[in-house]
Formats: structure tokens, C-alpha cells, sequence
């Protein structure tokens, strides 16, 4: 028997034989029936290990995208006390000895291809090579009718992207994951008959939450094409194999969609039409958050789906799984908005200078204005957005100080988590991100301007492949707005002059850029975001 998680007792009432999982790569597919038992026999496996460890233990986990990843990580958080910690394949070695230390794992769960890269890595830790593993013979599996202490104190610890410093550990318990996917399964009608296709990392929330944990909630089928590539997923998407699965629902970050469009801009205007034609009647919901997205991808995806499904934006974080959300409803949303708080979510808007709320708003059930109402879309109320609720993580692993810093408590005794995001809110009450606050809002001339408006103004010019905007120190301004360049193939590079005049039909004047420097390429990460702080000192290290 399997003690009562939410997620397990979703994945034993589905038809033991609908599919749960297809990997593309070998067309392998999986039933519920069989990844039940899977996790009832893995569960044995690592509770042997977990036993001689102690209480409170990690299993940190690698491996490709796979059925063998899901079972061993649904084992994992169904042991009592353990939270399982999913690591990146393609991290360093330094970069996995940090985490293997910092979340203090006990034991390394492996597929086989990931063995010699860990080996110098695991020290005194159990280490279990998944292809090595002779599991336990199946038996019938049953999942307990009460509930354990395990939904609370069993989970997952999930590293933050590094985009602003180093990587955090967010414990994330098994109860937050449920109130976070159920979230999602509203908002987002998925439902059982969906095939989602799933080419995010599993160590992130995005690929974790979205793209795995809501499809098994309802019973869809996941589709893991690993490692992402362009000319697979459109193939998919457009469904150009008879045998392949028709995708319904795909999710992504912005530099995915940014490549597909680019590879769809090479086929034949008859291949163009006929994905498009195949995209726009078989795939019911596209998604794009992790970063914003600027206005060409989101046309280049128009382009490529002919118009439908538009992409759905949406606000999330490692912290908080998604909190705002467009809505479903096409008609109803609004391109550059990420919508509104999702079902369950608390959010509100606080003035950074003098920490008062402006306006907050309970997904789905109701809103208060405590600064005057906006009168018009463009008249937002700008503040940094605060999250509260069910779907909000517990604290950063064994960082107490961090975890005290980033929650204020209101007068209610409502604790409320400071994103360091800042937004604006307009007349109808829909979200706006305008950046971080520590590296995308400039504040010169005692004005704050949001680089992510401005980088949109020059990702929509001709020519411009790239581009970050960033605030550099300033005698006279405070800081002063800057930008950095990467022209697309082809292009010559863009006088300065050119530039400011082009932008000067679009920006007011102090929003343009004092500086211009044109680059070969921005260093991102894994989730194609861009680590301003250290850009800066790159491009121009005398100013720092
Ligand atoms: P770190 O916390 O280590 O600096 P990170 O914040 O990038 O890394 P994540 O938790 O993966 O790590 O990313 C969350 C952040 O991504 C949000 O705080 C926000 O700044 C950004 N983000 C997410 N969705 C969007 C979106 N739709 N538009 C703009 N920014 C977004
Ligand atoms: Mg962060």
C-alpha cells in the first residue's frame, strides 16, 4: 500500500491502462496501472536506504526525462520525512557539489548515462544506478485511505534559476504541490483526454508542476521529447506522424518558441501552411512564462499556428509555483499582460518606497482598490508584488535568514511573500511585470523606468536579434539607462543615432538609452534568462 498523497491517489483512480507517459524518443509508453506499481516498488527500493539514513533525509535525483525519473521522484515524496531534490543533467561538477551539499542529500538516484559523470561527485552518499536496480517483483497496489504526516513533511526541494545570485533551495511540500496543480487544472481546464508535450528540465518548476505533476492529477498523457530540438517538436506539434499522439497542450519558455519560429521560417511556404493548418486545429492551449516575452515571438508563433492557439502568458516562480495567469478565454486577454491572480492565489501590490498597499486581489473570487483606481489601461499602479496562500512555499533550505527576510506579516497575521518583482496593475485589475528590482528597474533621474519596456521597444525593431537593457552607474542621473545588442544574422550593426531616433516615436525621452554597445551574444541560463549583474561588469568593467 501506498500512503494517501494527493497525486497518488489521483494516479491509482485513472484507467489502469490509459497512458501516462510516451517517450518519444523509443516510443516506449507507460500505462497508470504500471507506474503505480512502479512507484510501489521503487518506494521499497529507496526506503531501504532512507531507513539507515536517519530521519529527515534528500535523495537527490538525476536522469533524463523519463518514466524512470517520475517513478523514482513520486517514491521519493511518498516516504515519510523525505524530500526529493531533482538535479540538472547538465550542471557542472561544481555546480552538483553545491547542491548535493547545500540540500545535504543522503543518497544519488541515477540513470545509467549520468553514472560516470556523478561518480566523482557522490562521496560517502548511497549511490543507485537505476539500470542496476533488480525491483521487487509487482503486486497489487493500494493506496491508504488516511492521511500520513507525509503530505506535509515529505516534498521536493527545487534550486531557484541563479539569474540574480547564487541558486536557493525552495522547499516545496507535497501539500503546496497539490494546492499549486489544482490551481493550474482549473485555470487551465486540462483534462484527461489532453496529451501534453513536455520538453522542459525536470528540476524546475515549470517542467515539474505544469508540465508533469497537473497532467498526472487528471489522467493526461505526457509526451517526453528529451532533449529539446526544434525539428522534433514541431514535428509533434503539427502532427506529421500517424503513430504520434495529437498534442493538445504544449508549455515553454520564451527562447523555445524564438526557436521554433526561426526553424519554421525555413520550410517551404506548402510546409508552412500545412503545420500551421495541423497546429492550429490539434493543439488546444500554448503557454509561455519563466521570462517575458517579447512582442516578435509572440507574432513569430502567430505565424507558426496560424492565429491559434495564441500563447497564454503567465507569472510564476520557483517560490510559488504560478501566480498570475491570462485566461483562457483568447478573447479575454490582454498581449504584454500576464492576466490575473490564479484560483487560490492571494496577490497584492505594495508601494516599494512607502510600503503601503496599493491593491490586492484574491484569484478568482474578489479585488480591493486601496490606492484610487487607475482610469485608464496605460495608468497603472506600480508596486512590487507580494503572494500569499496555499500555493506559497515553506522556506529556503536551512536559510533562515533569507526565508525571515523575504515574508512580511500583515496585521491579520497574513504572511505574504515579497517576490522582489515589480508590476503594475491597470484599470481592470490585470498584472503587468515590469522586472525585478534589483536588476531590471533603473532608477535615474528620480525617475524608475522598467527595462523590460524598453527591451521590448528594441526587440520589435528591424534587424535586432537581442538585447538587454540595464542601468549603469551615473554621477549625474543616478543611473542611467543602457543597452546591450545583438544584431541578427546579417545585419550590419545599428548606429546609435539610428537607434534613439527609431525609439523616439515609441519611448519618452528620458527612457531612451544614453549608451549602446553591440555584442556577440548574452550569456543566459539554463532557462534563457539573462544575469544582468554580471552582464554589466562584462561589458563595461570600468564602470564597476
Ligand atoms: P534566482 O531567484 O536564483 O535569481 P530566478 O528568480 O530566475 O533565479 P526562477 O524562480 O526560476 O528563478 O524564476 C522566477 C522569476 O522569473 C520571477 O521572479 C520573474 O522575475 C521571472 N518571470 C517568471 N515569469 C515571468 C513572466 N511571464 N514575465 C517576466 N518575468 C517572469
Ligand atoms: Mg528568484
Amino acid at each position: 500500500t501506498l500512503p494517501n498523497l494527493p497525486v497518488l491517489s489521483a494516479i491509482a483512480s485513472h484507467a489502469p491502462t490509459k497512458t501516462a507517459i510516451i517517450h518519444n524518443s523509443s516510443k516506449k509508453s507507460f500505462a497508470y496501472g504500471s507506474l503505480l506499481k512502479d512507484i510501489a516498488r521503487w518506494r521499497s527500493v529507496l526506503s531501504k536506504i532512507t531507513s539507515s539514513a536517519g530521519t529527515g533525509k534528500r535523495i537527490a535525483i538525476m536522469g533524463e526525462n523519463s518514466y524512470e525519473f517520475v517513478s523514482c521522484l513520486l517514491a521519493a515524496v511518498s516516504l515519510p520525512e523525505t524530500i526529493a531534490v531533482p538535479l540538472c543533467p547538465s550542471h557542472t561538477a561544481p555546480e552538483i557539489t553545491y547542491q548535493l551539499n547545500d540540500a545535504d542529500c543522503c543518497a544519488v538516484v541515477a540513470t545509467a548515462r549520468f553514472k560516470e559523470k556523478l561518480t566523482p561527485l557522490v562521496g560517502e552518499r548511497e549511490f543507485v544506478i537505476v539500470e542496476d536496480v533488480v525491483l521487487p517483483a509487482s503486486e497489487e497496489v493500494t493506496v491508504e485511505e488516511d492521511t500520513t504526516g507525509i503530505v506535509n513533511t515529505s516534498g521536493i526541494i527545487l534550486y531557484t534559476s541563479g539569474t540574480s545570485g547564487n541558486p536557493k533551495g525552495v522547499v516545496i511540500p507535497n501539500a503546496t504541490l497539490t494546492a499549486q496543480s489544482l490551481s493550474l487544472i482549473k485555470a487551465w481546464e486540462i483534462k484527461e483526454t489532453d496529451t501534453l508535450l513536455h520538453t522542459l528540465p525536470l528540476h524546475h518548476i515549470h517542467g515539474i508542476l505544469n508540465a508533469l505533476l497537473v497532467p498526472l492529477f487528471v489522467g493526461a498523457t505526457v509526451l517526453f521529447q528529451f532533449p529539446f530540438a526544434a525539428g522534433p517538436v514541431l514535428s509533434l506539434l503539427a502532427h506529421e506522424n500517424e503513430s504520434d499522439p495529437i498534442i493538445t497542450i504544449y508549455t515553454a519558455v520564451p527562447t523555445v518558441y524564438s526557436r521554433l519560429s526561426t526553424l519554421f521560417r525555413t520550410f517551404s511556404p506548402e510546409k508552412q501552411a500545412e503545420v500551421s493548418a495541423a497546429v492550429s486545429k490539434n493543439l488546444k492551449l500554448a503557454m509561455c512564462g519563466s521570462a517575458a516575452l517579447p512582442d516578435p515571438l509572440r507574432e513569430g508563433w502567430a505565424e507558426l499556428s496560424g492565429g491559434h492557439p495564441q500563447l497564454l502568458e503567465r507569472y510564476g516562480m520557483t517560490e510559488v509555483g504560478m501566480a498570475l495567469s491570462q485566461p483562457l478565454k483568447e478573447e479575454e486577454r490582454s498581449s504584454g499582460s500576464v492576466g490575473k491572480p490564479l484560483p487560490g492565489v492571494y496577490a497584492r501590490l505594495v508601494d516599494k518606497d512607502t510600503l503601503e498597499v496599493l491593491y490586492e486581489s484574491v484569484g478568482w473570487e474578489s479585488e480591493k482598490w486601496y490606492a484610487p483606481k487607475p482610469t485608464s489601461a496605460d495608468d497603472q499602479l506600480l508596486g512590487e508584488i507580494e503572494l500569499s496562500g496555499p500555493t506559497i512555499f515553506r522556506e529556503y533550505w536551512r536559510k533562515e535568514k533569507a526565508t525571515e527576510e523575504s515574508f512580511v506579516t500583515d496585521a491579520s497575521g497574513r504572511k505574504w511573500f515579497r517576490t522582489g518583482d515589480i508590476a503594475g496593475v491597470d484599470n481592470a485589475g490585470r498584472w503587468w511585470i515590469k522586472g525585478r528590482e534589483s536588476m531590471d528597474i533603473i532608477k535615474s533621474g528620480g525617475e524608475k523606468i522598467s527595462a523590460l519596456e524598453i527591451e521590448r521597444e528594441i526587440l520589435s525593431l528591424e534587424g535586432i536579434l537581442e538585447c538587454a537593457v540595464v542601468g549603469l552607474p551615473s554621477l549625474e542621473w543616478g543611473q542611467s539607462v543602457a543597452t546591450v545588442i545583438v544584431m541578427a544574422a546579417g545585419h550590419p550593426p545599428i548606429e546609435f543615432a539610428d537607434l534613439k531616433a527609431q525609439l523616439k516615436l515609441r519611448l519618452t525621452g528620458y527612457k531612451l538609452p544614453k549608451e549602446l554597445k553591440i555584442i556577440e551574444s548574452i550569456p543566459r541560463n539554463q532557462m534563457g534568462k539573462v544575469n544582468k549583474k554580471t552582464l554589466v561588469k562584462q561589458v563595461w568593467p570600468e564602470k564597476f
